[in-house]
């Protein structure tokens, strides 16, 4: 008989799980905080349970867990990135960013350590700006490796990770179920106890999922890679527009708001004379005054692609002057508009960079450390 893996399990089917195995349904409560709260990796660390027990759990269950192959904490602004080894071999990344001070203006972000996870190996969406579209697809990632980024990223920071954003590789909202199941068991009093107002989930426009989440009453805060209101440019940067055009998109921004009552950010990032014109500017401001929302401008952190072809390799950064005329007008305009800092830049490790390369150059930087 296989083993059941329980890293992974929500609250509910580790209860399952121990009636099934005759047991009291609060040993799902037991070992759902040896797993999450405390990160075992094995059932013989689980002390407040008989031994007897703990060896029938092993002959029949597994725990699941990553490696972090390596880390890299950025010189500069003490971005931290992961490497992570799945079980299958495969690899993928997550990066603690601290708080900015130059961002966060007013903003009690003193406290406030966020991690941004991956959510597949890969992605399909293809997006021209992104490194991790240009890996291609491989898997969803399991609720399980979902949860174990933040528990073993806890385990090398001093302070305490209170904020999870789902914008590293993948997009979440193609894997749905296992990313909601891994927000049930982070946001879980008894797990991480991170609060769901502090979870961001971030897509491409996945108009049916951002409805489902809505009707689902998830209450987590959703960001947008909107990047540009011309439907037809929007296309050409991010095929999923083809699937879903910026009207259903949008519609679906708007009922999110509806019933969830927060306000969804919208990533934009600048590309020099491509969305950045004072035209580009006046459809964010008309949208800003249509669906309460933040905009987050965000650098274009330029990729080393292969071969960039097509509109990929007409994409450039604004200049510094136009971005800081754009984001003036925003806020003259009453937008409420932050900018991304490009924190880990140095290393790889800012939006949009997160690619694994076959033998990744870890270990030629400073900070890297190996596990
Ligand atoms: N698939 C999700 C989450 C992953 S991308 C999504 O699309 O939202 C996380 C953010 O990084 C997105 O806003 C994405 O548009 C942005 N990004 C991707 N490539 C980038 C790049 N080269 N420079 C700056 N931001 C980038």
């Amino acid at each position: 008989m296989k083993k059941k893996n329980l890293k992974g399990l929500t609250l509910e089917e580790l209860e399952d799980f121990a009636e099934e195995l005759g047991q009291p349904r609060y040993r799902g409560w037991q070992i759902f905080s040896w797993l999450y709260a405390k990160g075992v990796k094995r059932f013989e660390e689980m002390s407040d349970i008989s031994r007897n027990l703990r060896g029938r759990l092993a002959e029949v269950a597994t725990i699941s867990h990553l490696d972090a192959s390596s880390y890299e904490t950025s010189s500069i602004d003490g971005t931290t990135k992961f490497l992570f080894a799945l079980s299958d071999g495969l690899r993928i990344e997550s990066v603690i960013i601290p708080p900015d001070p130059i961002d966060s203006i007013g903003a009690d972000t003193g406290k406030r350590l966020t991690l941004c996870v991956s959510t597949q190996v890969g992605c399909p969406l293809d997006c021209k700006f992104c490194a991790t579209g240009a890996m291609g697809y491989t898997r969803n990632l399991t609720p399980g490796e979902i949860v174990d980024q933040v528990i073993e990223a806890q385990k090398h920071s001093p302070r305490r990770i209170t904020n999870i954003v789902y914008m590293g590789m993948g997009e979440p909202l193609m894997n749905y179920e296992n990313v909601m199941k891994s927000i049930e068991i982070l946001t879980h009093r008894r797990c991480l106890n991170i609060g769901s107002r502090h979870i961001t989930v971030s897509t491409a426009g996945w108009a049916v999922n951002i409805r489902r989440m809505a009707d689902e009453e998830r209450k987590v805060k959703l960001a947008v890679s909107l990047h540009t209101l011309d439907n037809g440019l929007r296309a050409r940067l991010m095929p999923i527009t083809r699937k879903y055009p910026l009207d259903i998109l949008l519609d679906a921004v708007r009922y999110y708001y509806q019933r969830t009552r927060l306000r969804p950010t919208f990533e934009y990032i600048l590309f020099r004379d491509l969305n950045d014109t004072d035209r580009d500017l006046g459809q964010l401001i008309t949208l800003a005054r249509k669906i309460p929302c933040k905009v987050n401008i965000i650098p274009f952190h330029s990729i080393d692609f292969m071969n960039p072809s097509g509109v990929a390799a007409t994409l450039r950064p604004s200049t510094r002057e136009r971005m800081s005329a754009f984001v003036d007008a925003l806020r003259e305009n009453h937008v409420m508009v932050f900018v991304r800092s490009s924190a880990g830049e140095d290393i790889n490790a800012a939006c949009g960079q997160l690619a694994v390369k076959e033998e990744a150059s870890f270990g030629e930087k400073a900070g890297v450390g190996v596990v």
